[in-house]
C-alpha cells in the first residue's frame, strides 16, 4: 500500500473542510485524490490492490453520533449513512416495515464485514470486475480512461446485461442499493455549501462515455443519509448466486407492492446483478398496476425487465435467471403474510 496522509474528522463541518481542503492541495483533482473512510471494507481492499491511490484519507466515523441513526417515527424512516449493515438488518420496525431493507443488508457480506460497514460505503462500493481490481491488465477504461475494456472480450460471467456502454459492462455490486430504489428513497448530501436532499436514483451514473465517473457526487461531497416515505410492509429482496452466502448476486431483484383487496395499486422492481447501476425497471411496473398478480403476469413483467438486455459472450444466462428472479420475487411478494 501507498503512503498517504490519514486525518480523523471531528464533526460533518469538519469533515467536508478537510475533504476540500485536500481536494484543494492535491489539484489537479482526481476522482480519488481523497477519500473519505468509514467501514473501510472496500477503500482498504482497493487500496491494497493498487487500484485506488488515495493521497489522503479522511476518516469520518466520529461523525456516527450524528450519522448513525435509525429514526423511523410511524410514517417514514430516516437511516444515518454511519449506520452499520448488521444494525440496520437487525433492526426490528426496518425487518417489520421495509423488509426489503433488512434481506438486502441481511443477504450481502458476510456477519463481520456488515458490523463493519457502512450504509454510505455500501452504496459507494466500487465494481468487482476482476479486470478493474487487477492492475496487471492495463485495460481497464474505468481505472485509466481510454485505455479500453479487458472485460468486453474477456471473460466476462459476472458482468453487466442492463445499462452497458461500448466502454465498460463492469456490474454494480451492492444489494441495498436495490432496496432504496424500489422503495423511491431520498439521499441526503453533506458538502462545505450545506446539505441538500435528492433522489437516490439520480446518484449513479451509468458508464456510457466516462466509467470512471460513477455517482454524481462532487469530491469532498458526502452521502449523510437516506430517507424512505411510507412503509413497505409488503417489500423483499431476492438474491440468486453461486452460493449461499457471502458472495454478490447473479441476478436480484428489490420488490415492494402496495396491495389492496388482491389488486396492485403500485408495484415497484429493481435489479442487481444484472446492470451497471441500480437499476429501476418502470417498463414492467406499469404492467403490474391494477392488475391482480398472478403466474402468468409475473412472468410478463419479468420479460419486460429484461426487454432491453444485451448479452456477451460468458453472461447470457443472466437474462433467463433474472426474468426467474424477478417472477419469483414478484408471486412471492404478493403473498407474503404482511404483520400489523
Ligand atoms: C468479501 C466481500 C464480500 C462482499 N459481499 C457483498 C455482497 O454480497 N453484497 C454487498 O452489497 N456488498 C458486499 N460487499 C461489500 C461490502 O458490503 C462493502 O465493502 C461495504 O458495504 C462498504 O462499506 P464501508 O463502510 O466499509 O465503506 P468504505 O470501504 O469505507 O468506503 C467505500 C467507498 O465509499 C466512500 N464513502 C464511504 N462512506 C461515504 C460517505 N458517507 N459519503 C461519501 N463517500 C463515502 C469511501 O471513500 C470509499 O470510496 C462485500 C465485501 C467483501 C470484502
Ligand atoms: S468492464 Fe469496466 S471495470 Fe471492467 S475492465 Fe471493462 S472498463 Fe474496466
Amino acid at each position: 500500500m501507498r503512503a498517504f496522509i490519514f486525518q480523523r474528522a471531528t464533526d460533518p463541518s469538519a469533515a467536508v473542510q478537510a475533504l476540500a481542503a485536500a481536494a484543494s492541495a492535491n489539484s489537479p483533482l482526481t476522482e480519488a485524490a481523497v477519500q473519505p473512510l468509514a467501514g473501510g471494507t472496500t477503500l482498504l481492499d482497493l487500496m491494497k490492490l493498487d487500484v485506488m491511490r488515495p493521497a489522503t484519507l479522511v476518516d469520518i466515523n466520529p461523525l456516527a453520533g450524528n450519522w448513525s441513526t435509525i429514526d423511523f417515527d410511524g410514517g417514514n424512516l430516516k437511516l444515518g449513512a454511519l449506520a452499520r449493515m448488521s444494525d440496520v438488518a437487525a433492526h426490528p420496525q426496518v425487518r417489520q416495515h421495509y423488509p426489503v431493507i433488512a434481506d438486502s443488508l441481511r443477504l450481502a457480506a458476510s456477519p463481520q464485514l456488515r458490523n463493519m460497514a457502512t450504509l454510505g460505503g455500501n452504496v459507494l462500493q466500487r465494481t468487482r470486475c476482476s479486470y478493474f481490481r487487477d492492475v496487471s491488465y492495463s485495460a481497464c477504461n474505468k481505472r485509466h480512461p481510454g485505455s479500453g475494456c479487458a472485460a468486453m472480450e474477456g471473460f466476462n460471467r459476472t458482468h453487466a446485461v442492463l445499462g452497458t456502454s461500448d466502454q465498460c459492462i463492469a456490474t454494480y455490486p451492492g444489494d441495498f442499493a436495490q432496496a432504496l430504489m424500489a422503495l423511491d428513497a431520498t439521499v441526503e448530501i453533506t458538502a462545505k455549501s450545506g446539505v441538500r436532499t435528492m433522489p437516490f436514483a439520480e446518484l449513479h451514473k451509468a458508464p456510457g462515455r466516462s466509467p470512471e465517473i460513477e455517482t454524481v457526487l462532487a469530491p469532498g461531497e458526502l452521502v449523510s443519509a437516506f430517507t424512505i416515505a411510507g412503509r413497505w410492509p409488503r417489500s423483499l429482496y431476492l438474491k440468486a448466486r453461486d452460493r449461499q452466502s457471502y458472495e454478490f448476486a447473479l441476478a436480484s431483484a428489490a420488490v415492494a407492492l402496495d396491495v389492496q383487496d388482491g389488486v396492485v395499486r403500485d408495484g415497484r422492481i429493481a435489479l442487481g446483478g444484472v446492470a451497471t447501476v441500480p437499476w429501476r425497471v418502470r417498463e414492467a411496473e406499469v404492467m403490474l398496476k391494477d392488475q391482480r398478480l398472478d403466474e402468468a403476469l409475473a412472468a410478463r413483467a419479468a420479460d419486460a425487465a429484461f426487454s432491453a438486455a444485451v448479452p456477451r459472450r460468458n453472461n447470457a444466462f443472466k437474462i433467463d435467471l433474472g426474468k426467474r428472479v424477478v417472477a419469483r420475487a414478484l408471486q412471492q411478494a404478493a403473498t407474503m403474510e404482511i404483520r400489523a
